[in-house]
Parts: C-alpha cells; structure tokens; sequence
C-alpha cells in the first residue's frame, strides 16, 4: 500500500506529472494495451480512441476514460491528488483528517473529505477491489521487474 514511497517527496518524484499518473493508472488497469474494456459494456477491444484520454466504444457508442469506473471518476480532481490522498490515507495509520489531507496535497476540505469518503466507501465495496488493489497496491508495480511501468514516467503520454 505505498509503502515504497518513504514520503509524499518520493511519490511525487515518482509520479512527477498527470500523464505519468494517467499512464501508470491505464498499464494497472488495462495491462494490454490493446484490449481497453468499455467501462459501460464490457466490450473489450472495440473502441476508438479521442483526444484528452478518453475512448468511445463501438458497442454502445458511449465514451469513457481510464478513470470512469473506478473511484477517480466524476471528479475534476486530479490522479496526482488522488494518489497522494491514497498514499496518506494508506502511511496514516490513525486516519488522517479532511482538513490535514487539505493542507497536505493543496485541495479544499471539500475535496478532501470527498476524497477521504469515496476511499473508504471503496475500500469496504467488493466491486471496488479491482481498481483500488491495482490502486493502492502501485508501488509494488512501480518497483516490480517490469521496466514498461518503471519508466512510465519518462515515456510519452500515449494519448494526447
Ligand atoms: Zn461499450
């Protein structure tokens, strides 16, 4: 659960920028990157890729990102915050408040107590496992063997 990352100094580092969160968030959760799974649907490897991350399935004509269905979406906020809530929520043993988790990553309580409630409301769902396992357990992907995710910082956004 983050626990590689010995402060939120070394998770920025490691994830300095949006893209390099986006990329690292996709390989997790499509591992292939050629077979994207509607979030609607279930139809796996049938859509067009647009501009700004997202995709529409030919299927059911819907559009979707790497974000919807999982906890990150219908948010504006970003996966950077998202991953420096995970990571202090996960290195804070006791909980962390609201108002820390605000002045810690730079949001408004609001964002942060909506952070901190769809984080645990996550974390008791079964349907949530997937996602937050890939998730909160990034780290060990990120020191794995696997040099396509250890770079993924370094290489170009796949899709802009
Ligand atoms: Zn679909």
């Amino acid at each position: 659960m983050l626990k590689s990352f010995k402060s939120l100094s070394d998770l920025r580092h490691a994830f300095p920028n949006e893209d390099a969160c986006v990329n690292h968030f996709r390989a997790l959760r499509w591992p292939e990157a050629d077979k994207i799974g509607c979030s609607w649907c279930g139809s796996i490897a049938k859509h067009y890729t647009l501009k700004n991350n997202t995709h529409k399935c030919r299927d059911c004509l819907k559009k979707f990102s790497v974000r919807h269905g999982t906890i990150f979406e219908d948010s504006k906020i970003s996966l950077t915050r998202w991953f420096e809530a995970i990571f202090l929520m996960t290195s804070h043993k006791k909980g962390i408040s609201s108002c820390q988790l605000a002045r810690d990553i730079g949001v408004t309580q609001k964002s942060a107590w909506f952070m901190l409630h769809r984080i645990r409301n996550a974390a008791m769902t079964k349907e949530f496992n997937a996602p937050l396992t890939g998730t909160v357990e990034m780290d060990e992907a990120y020191v794995g063997a696997n040099p396509r995710w250890q770079h993924a910082n370094k290489r170009k956004p796949l899709y802009s």
